[in-house]
């Protein structure tokens, strides 16, 4: 037996089902988690010694590759300064004016500890600014843990194929109706249902939770627009796309302004981080400027700020970062389609900068429910397949690939090599 092994099974003991985040089981691939020692650039290695090629990335925030030497030298700085005081920082106001500096319809930001907290609060807000309580969310985005949000969620809820949560109280999940991703016809529906009802409309504007599924051209400016006429905010929940599609998140990359925008792992450099912002008129409504109450012990910790600052830092100013990375990244997944097609299979690659997926479907994958047509048990075959060849990627269909800069050309044309020889063999 394996060190990974032994480990799971011994987690299995104190751990439910032996894992910290359900994403990080590999039940649904038929494997055993491999549990990380440690990681350097773009490889992650296992407690058996195995390094693999990571396109995981700790689910995002390790777009520079792992263990980034300027981000490393400031977390040990910050950490020689303190752990946490539980009260303001200088870090944190730098924090704030970096994020208002380079996302433009973010005038105000709190920083909170997760994706989950982020959404949570945000959406508190967005009810505590419109006075209205229902909230619009599309089917196979996941947007957290929080009560409110888990119906119809993706990732991790969406492999267990648990379409609710045992434990969420009815109450909890009333006021959150589910449209359908790229549909506008669904939204104006709802909208014409509950008029004057609803608070927000929360989307994944690229979304990355039900594999990755790119919006229809018009459908986030129709957002925009639906939003701005019905008096709701419109939410982009970027915790996978901001400081990822752009600098500037998905609202940069194509150009609309959300009113409220929720950021996660990727500010904090790989510490558990999250933040959400944007119109100062709703934002100034937050604790203790205004009535809608929201804080945390650890929010603003200088240890995670300091990470987060270095890593935002380097992203700004290295030159042509994401020209470079969604290049790099365009030319992979082109070319995985063409192998793709040249094995003669009708299988779909969705991509977008440096994010990408395969479904296993002989359809185009707009929205959840023909991204459920995707043959799971191949994805676990190939899933398998790849990791016994050191690449390391999310272990369910409905996740994304994340590349990261300290991935080489080189090291994505041996990945591809690897790919022909699954599509060889299945
Ligand atoms: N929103 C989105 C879009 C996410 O992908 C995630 C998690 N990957 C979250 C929210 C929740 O973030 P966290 O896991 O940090 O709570």
């Amino acid at each position: 037996m394996g060190r990974s092994e032994a480990l799971f099974a011994e987690a299995m003991e104190h751990i439910p089902g032996g894992v910290n985040s359900p994403v990080r089981a590999f039940g649904s691939v038929g494997e055993t988690p491999r549990f990380i020692a440690s990681a350097k650039g773009a490889y992650m290695t296992d407690a058996d010694g195995q390094t693999y090629l990571d396109f995981v990335g700790s689910w995002g925030p390790m777009i520079l590759g792992h263990n980034h030497p300027e981000v490393l030298a400031d977390v040990l700085e910050a950490c020689r300064e303190g752990l946490s005081f539980g009260a303001a920082t200088e870090r944190e106001v730098e924090m704030a004016d970096l994020i208002c500096s380079i996302v433009p319809s973010i005038e105000m930001v709190r920083m909170v500890n997760s994706g989950t907290e982020a959404v949570m609060s945000a959406i508190r807000a967005a009810r505590g600014f419109t006075g209205r309580n229902k909230i619009i969310k599309f089917a196979g985005c996941y947007h957290g843990h929080s009560d409110a949000m888990l119906v119809k969620a993706g990732s991790g809820v969406m492999t267990a194929g648990i379409p609710d949560s045992a434990g969420v109280p009815a109450g909890c999940t009333q006021d959150t109706l589910t449209a359908v991703y790229n549909d506008l016809d669904s939204v104006e529906a709802i909208f014409d249902q509950f008029r004057g009802e609803i608070a927000a409309v929360i989307v994944e504007p690229v979304a990355a939770n039900m594999g990755v599924v790119l919006p229809k051209e018009g459908f986030l400016e129709g957002l925009r627009r639906i939003c701005t006429e019905q008096g709701s905010l419109l939410i982009f929940d970027e915790v996978i796309t901001g400081f990822r599609l752009s600098l500037s998140g998905a609202q940069g990359y194509f150009g609309i302004e959300p009113d409220l925008t929720t950021f996660g792992k990727i500010i904090g450099g790989g510490m558990p981080v999250g933040a959400y912002g944007g119109r100062k008129d709703v934002m100034k409504l937050i604790a203790p400027s205004g009535p809608v109450y929201q804080a945390g012990t650890l929010s603003g910790n200088p240890v995670a700020m300091a990470a987060g600052l270095r890593q935002l830092k380097l992203l700004r100013e290295t030159p042509d970062f994401y020209e470079k990375l969604n290049h790099k990244a365009d030319g992979f997944f082109e070319n995985m389609q063409e192998a793709v097609k040249a094995a003669g299979k009708p299988w779909q690659i969705n991509h977008i900068g440096s994010l990408g997926c395969i479904f296993f479907t002989d359809r185009p994958v707009t929205n959840y429910a023909e991204a459920k047509t995707s043959d799971t048990k191949k994805f676990g075959e190939y899933f398998s397949y790849m990791i016994k060849n050191g690449i390391y990627l999310a272990p369910s269909q409905f996740e994304a690939m994340f590349l990261s800069a300290a991935m080489t050309e080189e090291e994505l044309a041996n990945t591809l090599e690897i790919f022909k020889g699954y599509l060889k063999q299945c």
